[in-house]
């Protein structure tokens, strides 16, 4: 089932997300309905947050598609060791080295754009689909991915990580062009992602 994703500036975007108690088959079934959601928008990542669904839950895919948007050689070794899709539950750092950067867009705050500095390579730890406990180590587009997702947990956006002058300079831009119609939205002009 395709769900509606929360457009910035919708206040249900900066609750707090709770964790789970346990992998519950409601939740299975939230897990699954966001990644249809994510593959119907073109995404790489989604929070529950971001349907509306303030539990600490988030899914992301960085493979290649289909459609030719990512190139296989941008995979690193270390994400091609990752579980895809990747699901995880109660998501939890516990690592954290180097730090990167690039140019992100949310699936909230559609067809903008904006360079935010991250964590290069990161451990995660966290519960998957089957409530198993699992950790992962990545880098590359899945580690900013996954930051960029659990910031969102955490009620924040891709533009809280702005300097004051260009998150301004985003939000006035927002207010005054607002965003694309998706079905009259040019999709494969270059390989940006949203998640
Ligand atoms: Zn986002």
């Amino acid at each position: 089932m395709i769900l509606e994703i929360l457009k910035y500036p919708d206040p249900r975007l900066r609750k707090r997300c709770e964790p789970v108690a346990e992998v519950t088959p409601e939740l299975k079934k939230l897990a699954e309905d966001m990644l249809e959601t994510m593959y119907a928008s073109r995404g790489i990542g989604l929070a529950a947050a971001q349907v509306n669904q303030q539990i600490r839950l988030l899914v992301a895919d960085i493979r290649p598609k289909e459609n030719g948007r990512y190139k296989v050689d941008d995979m690193t070794d270390l994400e091609r060791q990752a579980p895809m899709p990747f699901i995880i539950f109660n998501p939890e750092i516990v690592s954290k080295d180097g730090k990167t950067t690039y140019d992100e867009g949310c699936l909230s705050v559609p067809s903008y754009f904006e360079t935010v500095e991250r964590t290069k390579v990161i451990e995660i730890r966290g519960l998957d689909i089957n409530g198993q406990e699992f950790m992962v180590k990545t880098d590359g587009l899945l580690a900013i991915c996954l930051q960029h997702e659990i910031d969102h947990l955490d009620g924040k956006l891709f533009l809280d990580r702005l300097t004051p002058i260009r998150a301004t300079r985003l939000k006035a831009k927002i207010k005054k062009n607002g965003y694309p119609d998706p079905d009259k939205a040019d999709q494969d002009d270059d390989q940006e992602v949203e998640m």
